[in-house]
């Protein structure tokens, strides 16, 4: 019997209004629309896109923090709209985020260990403070810290080690899956490969589930299993990762990848690079084609006016009427 996906986003959307007034016109962001992609057990997605592409929106809508309004979400076979009381609490433990900014994302008047014991508390795990504190000790090893860590505040730490502390939180309740959003991308480069080599090593130990979320194309491709590229709120391409990384078949997947910076020069001439004209239009007032119409450099008169639906090509599934039949 083959596996089943441990995450399975269906059709899903997640629309803000901000309408300013109650006599303007009705105005809506389409962050995420229309978008469908499974992850399989122990295995990492690695979602990409330019800033403003829906891609945080969609970690967010995973985990709870906004609700779609429209589409699915299911996880471990159950639908996480249905969830209520003692399942919904279970959801929230099973599934744990990482967020961008090491420095916002932890309370800089708690101790390092008063942040990873506090969703121990909320979830009640553990019979004993001391039980709690021991298991602190431990996750500071896990990810890389000293023991003595536990009595220091956030302050005294760089942006690598606060992220290894938020990491350190995440796993406080024993997820099963975590949405890492965009963990690095506010790390020294050097740094960063640190940070992922921790999240692989974890995953591999721990058997753990990841959607991990950047803008550097290169990163996820080193730690992901499978790749989406979202552009506009609308996942455009998604696939193996090596596929996607050595032959890409959307336009905009190709952009991203001939924007990674390559080391020799005669490479890179060779290579060249695709240059995106204009900015990304507006969620609120999105083309009425393809959602990347505006900047494709093979857009066709069809393009702006019929938007491509994603069909399976090969080892993909690809939103580009150039590939349709
Ligand atoms: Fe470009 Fe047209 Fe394909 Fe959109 S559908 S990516 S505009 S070629």
């Amino acid at each position: 019997m083959s596996e089943k996906p441990i995450l399975s986003v269906r059709n899903l959307k997640t629309y803000f209004d901000v309408t300013k007034g109650i006599f303007t016109k009705k105005q809506i962001v389409k962050a995420v629309d229309d978008v469908s992609f499974d992850v399989m057990p122990h295995t990492t997605f690695g979602l990409v896109g330019e800033s403003g592409c829906g891609k945080t929106t969609l970690g967010r809508t995973i985990v709870k923090i906004y609700d779609p309004v429209e589409g699915s979400i299911t996880f471990e076979g159950t639908d996480i709209a249905q969830l209520k009381g003692k399942e919904l609490k279970q959801y929230r433990k099973d599934v744990q985020m990482i967020f961008q900014d090491p420095y916002a994302s932890l309370n800089p008047r708690m101790t390092v260990g008063e942040i990873i014991k506090e969703p121990m508390i909320i979830h009640g795990i553990y019979n004993t403070d001391q039980e709690r504190e021991d298991r602190v000790v431990e996750l500071l090893k896990t990810v890389g810290l000293k023991p003595d860590h536990i009595r220091r505040y956030p302050a005294e730490f760089s942006g690598g080690q606060r992220q290894r502390i938020g990491i350190a939180r995440a796993l406080a309740v024993d997820p099963k899956f975590i949405v890492c959003d965009e963990p690095i991308s506010a790390l020294d480069v050097s740094i960063q490969a640190q940070v992922v080599n921790l999240l692989e090593q974890i995953q591999h130990d721990l058997g753990l589930s990841y959607l991990f979320i950047a803008h550097d194309l290169s990163m996820v491709k080193h730690i992901s299993d499978t790749i989406g590229v979202m552009y506009l709120g609308h996942m455009v391409e998604s696939g193996p990762a090596n596929d996607i990384y050595h032959r890409p078949l959307h336009p905009y997947t190709a952009a991203l990848l001939s924007a990674i910076p390559i080391p020799d020069p005669n490479v890179a001439k060779a290579k060249g690079r695709i240059v995106l004209e204009g900015e990304i239009p507006s969620p609120i007032n999105p083309p009425a084609g393809c959602p990347f119409s505006t900047r494709c450099p093979k857009a066709t008169e069809r393009c702006k006016s019929e938007r491509p639906q994603p069909i399976q090509v090969g080892t993909r599934l690809v939103a580009c009427h150039l590939y349709e039949k």
